[in-house]
């Protein structure tokens, strides 16, 4: 018998230490989120997706130089082409592919860029059905110039 009270007293205290525990939760704000309807408030320099920027006439941003692709911890993710104009002199990026199901996402690209033309956004949801899918070409990855100069702002605010 006195076995029995002790069991129920205890069952009792359980009971109301849960109810405490949840009552302390219940008026706290949440944490977990309705994704995808509800979308995460992103830190200011998450690294999502890379684009390549343009300037403001619309030309290349990147001036070819290859950098990226020497810093890039993943061999071959970045692949270049350029050829040389023959007036100007100067290096046409014909072809730029990244294949962004291998990215690890480091930023090293975007760090070492002299031209601040390779940069991450905030596009994070690249589930797609295949691998070839994801590797993206100049087109691809090319952002118009009003885009542009919205993330260079972004950036530069960062910096301050
Ligand atoms: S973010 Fe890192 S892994 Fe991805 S392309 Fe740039 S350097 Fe390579
Ligand atoms: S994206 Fe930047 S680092 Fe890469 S080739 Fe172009 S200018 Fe050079």
């Amino acid at each position: 018998m006195k076995n029995a009270v002790n069991k129920t007293i205890s069952g009792i205290i359980e009971i109301a230490r849960g109810m405490a525990t949840i009552m302390k939760h219940f008026f706290r704000p949440s944490i977990t989120l309705e994704y995808p309807e509800k979308k995460p408030d992103l830190p200011p320099r998450f690294r999502g997706r890379l684009a390549l920027l343009t300037n403001s006439d619309g030309t290349d941003a990147c001036i070819g130089c290859k950098s990226c692709v020497k810093v890039c911890p993943c061999v071959d993710l970045i692949q270049i082409e350029t050829s040389k104009d023959p007036e100007t002199k100067k290096i046409v990026v014909e072809q730029f592919t990244i294949d962004i199901g291998r990215c690890i996402f480091c930023g090293n690209c975007t760090e070492i860029c002299p031209k601040n033309a390779i940069v991450s956004t905030d596009e994070f949801e690249l589930a797609d059905y295949s691998r070839e899918s994801l590797v993206f070409d100049k087109k691809a990855l090319t952002l118009d110039p009003e885009k542009s100069q919205r993330l260079r702002d972004k950036k530069e605010k960062e910096v301050k």
